[in-house]
């Protein structure tokens, strides 16, 4: 089962901020940044313009391999139940990735009802338009 966009609908794009235009770039490039606490180290996502921990306001960039977990789901199966601009079924989830971050995306590549807690997940990117990449995530084997 593939995230399949339905032609001829708008889709939201997101709004473009001194705090998250990195990972929006990075997103182009097919590479997943989750923001880090250049005082600290803490990892963030979604990104903010100062560390929770530390109060810094010196936030640079980690790398992430984009491994991680299903951490929870859900299955969007009606098509009056999900976003206007997506064919039902699809899979939006919480991913818990290995640093220990967690990102809202969906899942794809594979059959919705199979889908599980803990089901071990590697980040892909899909180029949406010009404008907008995302990152999905697929099953991976361990
Ligand atoms: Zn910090």
């Amino acid at each position: 089962m593939t995230f399949e966009y339905i032609p001829g609908i708008p889709l939201v794009h997101p709004v473009i901020n001194d705090d998250n235009r990195a990972y929006w770039a990075s997103l182009k490039e097919h590479v997943l940044s989750v923001q880090k606490c250049s005082n600290c180290g803490l990892l963030l996502h979604p990104h903010r313009p100062m560390c929770p921990r530390c109060l810094s306001s010196d936030m640079g960039w980690h790398v992430s391999p984009g491994r991680g977990v299903v951490h929870t789901w859900v299955n969007f199966v009606y098509d009056r139940a999900g976003y206007p601009g997506i064919k039902c079924p699809y899979v939006v989830a919480i991913v818990e990735l290995d640093e220990g971050v967690r990102l809202l995306s969906n899942i794809i590549d594979m059959d919705p009802a199979d889908v599980y807690i803990g089901m071990p997940v590697e980040s892909v990117f899909t180029d949406v338009n010009e404008e907008l990449t995302l990152v999905h995530f697929k099953k991976r084997e361990k």
